[in-house]
């Protein structure tokens, strides 16, 4: 364990410290003031909720809370890049998707459906945290055996590609369909980081085209190298995190030596 890994689960140990307390969870007592001042402070995220074109709306206070919960849950590995320039959320009163670039999260308007929202933000916040990590996705870990990618000239290969059906094969993927990940490591990230948190989460409702029949882990035949991935590097979940699933044992050694670690 190096100095810097310490340095960081202490930190992280000080911010769990501040806003849990053991009567259970204290953010439900805070003012829509408190949570908006808590979600620039401490997670660098700021609530952009007008602007002069009058296409920004304000969020409602169900939507604040499904930001607060889902930001302090996804944790400060996630998060903790926005504090030295906030991530710019907004949502649209234009219906219709999400996108992020250069420091801006937009989200289209969700209407009565606040999972929208939540799902959106899931992905497009991914989007953003691997960026303010430098592509940490793309430079360091996509083309490790499980992941599978690899970059040929300017394109990314995947042995999946976009459209065409799951091939066994000794590569793994997610199960998807019409929202395939397989057209950019950035969308692989994305997806994978949203389906690990629907099913540890058990959100069934969210992880079409799973048979919902089957226990939401099945998603993670087929690729449990990602599954690990989530938990242990890119959001870095301590063991006592209740969104904290293990897999079968084989499958934790495979995706433990494609990562590297140990
Ligand atoms: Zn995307």
């Amino acid at each position: 364990m190096n100095v810097t890994r310490l340095i960081a689960d202490f930190l992280r140990a000080l911010f769990q410290s501040l806003w849990q307390t053991p009567a259970g969870n204290p953010v439900e007592n805070l003012s829509r003031v408190q949570i908006v001042n808590q979600l620039l402070q401490e997670c660098g995220l700021r609530l952009i909720e007008s602007d002069p074109k009058g296409n920004a709306r304000p969020l409602t206070d169900a939507e604040i809370k499904i930001l607060q919960e889902t930001t302090l849950s996804l944790g400060p590995v996630w998060y903790a890049p926005f504090r030295s320039r906030p991530l710019n959320l907004w949502v649209d009163r234009n219906p219709g998707g999400g996108h992020y670039g250069n420091h801006w999260l937009r989200i289209g308007d969700p209407g009565k459906d606040p999972t929208v929202l939540y799902r959106i933000f899931i992905h497009e916040g991914t989007h953003a945290s691997n960026e303010y990590r430098q592509w940490m996705y793309e430079q360091e870990w996509c083309t490790k055996p499980g992941l599978d990618w690899k970059r040929l000239g300017e394109a990314w290969m995947h042995p999946r590609q976009q459209g065409t059906v799951m091939q066994p094969g000794s590569w793994e993927t997610l199960p998807v369909d019409s929202r395939d990940v397989s057209v950019a490591p950035g969308e692989d990230l994305a997806e994978m980081v949203r389906y690990f948190v629907h099913s540890v989460k058990n959100e069934r409702e969210f992880l079409w085209p799973l048979d919902r029949n089957k226990p939401p882990m099945m998603l993670w035949d087929t690729s449990p190298t990602r599954f690990v991935f989530v938990r242990d590097v890119f959001l870095r979940l301590p063991s006592d995190h209740p969104w904290y699933k293990t897999l079968a044992p084989d499958q934790e050694m495979r995706a433990r030596v494609n990562l590297g670690l140990g």
